[in-house]
């Protein structure tokens, strides 16, 4: 990775710092963003190698363009874009709050979109680009109480099929991963009982830690994927057969 310039939205915590971290560590230059210009800065101050902190919110599409050509500009390129950016809001189908289906759809699907959208911009020039997006095996399954979420998630894998297959020709890969149930602060709010009969249903019988989806989206991101684009790659400890 040295040499290469990657961007991660959403890197302020979790999967996306854990990402930011793998990258910085295999000599990438790294650029996170969070909401928070603050928190976006302290997140990177804290991640050793050459790592930079913005704030973006990915519901606002002139700010994401904006920031992503203010990378490809800053550094002269753009390798890999990490559009990790994403929000859960649970309830049942019934019980959805118009707003609350609003927020998740700008976040998790429009904002994920304009981010690969403004990535395969800045990547064209080069002819070369790896772009992954956060799916979810719920996006691939379902599940009871997370109807919006999943269906938020199912675009996005299926938003990395499509865009696969439109920018192949030009150099840029996409794949999306669908990390099970990972040990975040996004899943803290399900409570012990639900994360605990969560491990249990998991083969591997524990949930996963952000590390481990941060190494998959590394290898995407990197020359040993290099003949893989299009993919949805399972991160899950064996829930999606
Ligand atoms: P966290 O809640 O821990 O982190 C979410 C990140 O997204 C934060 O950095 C937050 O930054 C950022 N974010 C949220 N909304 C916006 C926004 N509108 N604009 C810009 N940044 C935003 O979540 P996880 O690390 O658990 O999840 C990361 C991704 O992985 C998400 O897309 C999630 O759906 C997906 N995923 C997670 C799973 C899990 O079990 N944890 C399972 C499957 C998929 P800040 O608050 O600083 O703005």
């Amino acid at each position: 990775m040295s040499g290469r310039v990657a961007l991660v939205t959403g890197g302020t915590r979790g999967i996306g710092l854990a990402t930011v971290r793998a990258l910085a560590e295999a000599g990438a230059t790294v650029v996170l963003t969070g909401r928070e210009e603050a928190a976006a800065r302290e997140a990177a101050a804290a991640v050793p190698g050459t790592v930079s902190g913005v704030a973006l919110d990915v519901t606002d599409p002139k700010a994401v363009s904006t920031v992503v050509r203010g990378v490809a500009k800053e550094h002269g390129r753009l390798d890999v874009l990490v559009a990790n950016a994403g929000i859960m809001e649970g309830g049942m189908l019934g019980m959805i709050r118009e707003d609350d289906l609003d927020r998740t759809l700008a976040t998790n699907v429009s904002g994920t979109i304009h981010t690969v959208q403004a990535a395969a911009r800045a990547m064209m020039r080069k002819k070369t680009g790896s772009i992954i997006v956060l799916a979810s095996v719920v996006g691939l399954q379902g599940s009871a109480g997370q109807s919006v979420y999943a269906a938020s998630k199912a675009a996005v894998a299926n938003l990395a099929r499509s865009a696969a297959k439109e920018l192949g020709r030009s150099g840029i890969r996409v794949n999306a991963v669908a990390p099970g149930v990972i040990d975040t602060a996004l899943t803290a709010g399900l409570g012990e009982q639900v994360r605990a009969a969560n491990a249990d249903r998991t083969p591997l019988g524990r949930l996963g830690r952000p590390e481990e989806v941060a190494g998959a989206i590394t290898f995407l991101a990197g020359d040993q994927a290099s003949f893989i684009t299009g993919q949805v790659l399972g991160v899950d400890g064996g829930l999606v057969p």
